[in-house]
Parts: C-alpha cells; sequence; structure tokens
C-alpha cells in the first residue's frame, strides 16, 4: 500500500494551487454575483495543460488519469467550487467518447477538447427523468443516414458554452435497453437553449435547459456505432467520474475550514482569541477528521477508477466516496459558517458562497439518495461484505 504522491502528482497538484490562488481566488465572490462563466480560468487551465487529464494519450489528451484531476479540483475548489465544476466537465462529457466511442469519433472529439478548442457538456437529464434516466423519453429516429433528434434536457453543466454535447436518447423500446449515446454538434439547427437556472449556488458555471427538434444527427455520431449501449456508457460514465465530484467537496470543506481558522485566531471574546475556546478548537477537530476520511475515500475511489475499476461491482466503493465527501463539504461549510458568528452569515465573508455551493455536490451526479442505494445494494447482494 503506497500513500505518497507520486512527483507527476504533486507537480499538478501544484500547478493547480498557483491558478486557484492566483486566477481563481480573485475571482470568486464577483462570480458568484454575476454567474458569468469565467473564461478567463477556463483560459488558465489550458494554458498549463490541465484540460486533457481525463482523456488517454492516445485519444490526445495527456492521460493523467482521474487522481491528478481530483488533486487539481481539490485545489482551485478551496476558493470556488465552480472552477471544480469546470475541471469536471473536462471528464464528464468525453468519458462515454472514451470509454463508448470508436477509433475515429475519439479521434474527431477528443483532441480538441483535451487542448481545450473545444468544450463539451453531458445531457443525461431530462424535465421527468433525473435520478430515473432509464426510463428517459428524448427519442432519436432514423431517418436515411442520420438520426432526428426531438427532447428536452435540463440542468447542462456548462452547456451555454458548450461545442459539443453527448446526449442520451432512446433507440428503441422502454428501459435502460433502449437508450443510445450521440456526440451532437452544439449549433446543430435545431437545437435551443430554451433558459438558464438562476442557481442558489456555484453560479459561475451557468446550467441551460435545452430543446431538441428534429435535430439531424449523423450516423456516424452514434456513440460506438451501435445502439443500446448508451445507458451502459452513462452508468460507467457516471462511476468512473464520482471521485471527481467528491473531490470537489473535500476542496470546499478544506477551503472554509482554513478561512474560519485563521478568523478564530484573529477574533476576540471574552477577553481571549475565539480559537482558545475548545469548543471551536473540537469543532475544527471534526473538520479535520471528516476532511481526511473523505480525501482517503476519494483517492482510494479515483486509484481504483485509474485501475479500470469503475464497473457494476465496485459501483459501491466509488459512492461511498461521492456521498461522503459532499455531506462533509456541506457539515463543515456551516461549522465554518458557524464560528464566524454573524460575520459568517454575511456575503463580506466566503463562507456563506460556500456553504450554498456545497448544497448542489448531494443532489448533481447521483443525489446522496441514489448513492445509498447502490451502496445497499451492494451490501444485499453481498458485493460488500463485512462479515
Ligand atoms: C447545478 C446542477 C447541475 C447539473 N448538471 C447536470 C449536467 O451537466 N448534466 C445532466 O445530465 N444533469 C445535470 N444535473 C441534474 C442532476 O444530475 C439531477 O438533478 C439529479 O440526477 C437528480 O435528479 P432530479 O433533480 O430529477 O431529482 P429526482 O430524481 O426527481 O429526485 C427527487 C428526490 O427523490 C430522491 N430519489 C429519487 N429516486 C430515488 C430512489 N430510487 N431512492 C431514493 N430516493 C430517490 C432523490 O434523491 C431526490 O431527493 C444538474 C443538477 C444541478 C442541480
Amino acid at each position: 500500500m503506497e500513500f505518497e504522491l507520486s512527483e507527476e502528482h504533486r507537480l499538478i497538484k501544484d500547478t493547480a494551487r498557483r491558478i486557484a490562488r492566483e486566477v481563481v481566488a480573485p475571482r470568486a465572490k464577483e462570480l458568484d454575483e454575476t454567474g458569468e462563466y469565467p473564461h478567463d480560468i477556463f483560459a488558465a487551465f489550458k494554458q498549463a495543460g490541465l484540460l486533457g487529464m481525463a482523456i488517454p494519450e492516445e485519444m490526445g489528451g495527456t492521460g493523467n488519469g482521474i487522481l491528478p484531476i481530483c488533486l487539481a479540483i481539490e485545489e482551485v475548489a478551496k476558493y470556488e467550487c465552480g472552477a471544480g465544476l469546470m475541471l469536471v466537465l473536462t471528464g464528464l462529457p468525453n468519458r462515454p467518447i472514451v470509454l463508448g466511442g470508436t477509433k475515429e469519433q475519439q479521434q474527431k472529439w477528443l483532441p480538441g477538447a483535451a487542448t481545450g478548442e473545444l468544450k463539451s457538456s453531458f445531457c443525461l437529464t431530462e424535465p421527468d427523468h433525473g435520478s430515473d434516466a432509464a426510463n428517459l423519453e428524448t427519442r432519436a429516429t432514423r431517418d436515411g443516414d442520420d438520426y432526428l433528434l426531438s427532447g428536452n434536457k435540463v440542468y447542462i453543466s456548462g452547456g451555454t458554452v458548450a461545442d459539443f454535447l453527448t446526449v442520451f436518447a432512446r433507440t428503441g423500446g422502454p428501459g435502460a435497453k433502449g437508450i443510445s449515446a450521440f456526440v451532437v454538434d452544439a449549433k446543430s439547427p435545431g437545437i435551443t437553449i430554451d433558459r438558464t437556472d438562476d442557481k442558489m449556488g456555484v453560479r459561475s458555471v451557468p446550467t441551460a435547459h435545452f430543446s431538441f427538434s428534429d435535430v439531424r444527427v449523423p450516423r456516424e455520431n452514434l456513440l460506438g456505432g451501435e445502439e443500446g449501449q448508451g445507458f451502459n456508457t452513462a452508468m460507467l460514465t457516471l462511476n468512473s467520474m464520482r471521485p471527481t465530484v467528491g473531490a470537489r467537496g473535500v476542496g470546499l470543506a478544506e477551503g472554509a475550514a482554513a478561512y474560519a481558522l485563521e478568523w478564530a485566531r484573529e477574533r476576540r471574546a471574552f477577553g481571549s482569541a475565539v480559537i482558545d475556546f475548545e469548543a471551536i478548537q473540537f469543532m475544527f477537530a471534526d473538520m479535520a477528521i471528516q476532511i481526511e476520511a473523505a480525501r482517503n475515500l476519494v483517492y482510494k475511489a479515483a486509484w481504483l477508477v485509474d485501475q479500470g475499476k469503475y464497473t457494476r461491482e465496485y459501483a459501491h466503493h466509488l459512492a461511498i466516496a461521492k456521498a461522503y465527501a459532499t455531506e462533509v463539504a456541506n457539515r463543515v461549510a456551516s461549522d465554518a459558517l458557524q464560528v464566524l458568528g454573524a460575520q459568517g452569515y454575511m456575503k463580506d465573508h466566503p463562507l456563506e458562497r460556500h456553504f450554498r455551493d456545497a448544497r448542489q455536490l448531494m443532489i448533481v451526479e447521483g443525489t446522496s439518495q441514489v448513492q445509498r442505494v447502490v451502496i445497499s445494494r451492494a451490501m444485499v447482494d453481498r458485493t460488500l461484505v463485512y462479515g
């Protein structure tokens, strides 16, 4: 068992840390207020070569893997959770092509995504089907050499800036087996963005609501060239990206705890610094216990994915890391805010923003409840055995 980060890992972490401090942190408050997508932060990631980590070298990426992405996400999420999401989006929408695409599809779409020439979004959720994605209703119907795509996708992160979309749509009968995946040029006629959301947090990365109305998609854009593979590809994608959502939680918790600790050293009450009260010290101890546990779960989960272990029999490990780390983010953000008293509640400090941002993490890419469905299923069917 090896717990040390490699030289390459440290380099990536340091690079992300520099960008986090120099580019992300100064913009965090303003991004929350304006809700504008931060092209300058994307450009900084691009310049540092951080955009191709989830894409294998033979597909045009840098092939570092999911653990290095988690390290980078953790650093930037200390200051702004949306910057962490921007790095997640270098993996999530491209992963279906990595896992399920043909060589031609991989060569066509992934090198541009890896360099940052192309941005992409992952389109699974629909107005009536979120957790219950197996029953999605968006349809892709054969029309000569093409498909015609019609339906609605909602809450699509980064949708307003995406060049291409990975879209999951029904080509066959009901249930998971009738679903296929497509790569769709976001500028295709028939695609409209009906609205973006006025969100509680993570406001720097807009979520878009897409309508597809008879969008003509060439048959060559059917992922893997075979119908019926889409749901499996979506699940493997979500499984393998769970550590990256957890990493956003770990980073957010670390950032919140660090901010509150510095504040508690300065603030005085009853003639002493707030940090001298044992009740406050124990709150920090509880934050540290949870952060360390979450970080270890996330790194282990990322390591599993990098070993190719993200199929159903490993899904509970990935679900545990995602559920725990995102819930830790919420608890630590709340406790860190509490340490500041009234000031924590005010927008003069970043903690109320961390508190709002953390709430997103328990919902996206599988809610906390859905993670528990995965975990308990593994226990019931004896995949996860403690006895
Ligand atoms: C900010 C943001 C960004 C997002 N970005 C994207 C994106 O880029 N691409 C994309 O495709 N989607 C995206 N989503 C959608 C997100 O993945 C869904 O919101 C999520 O999967 C839950 O679906 P839902 O909101 O429809 O809730 P529902 O599925 O309707 O669930 C409602 C409630 O019921 C619970 N529940 C549902 N099923 C079960 C069950 N079987 N057992 C126990 N409890 C259950 C849920 O946990 C939840 O509490 C985003 C959402 C948000 C908020």
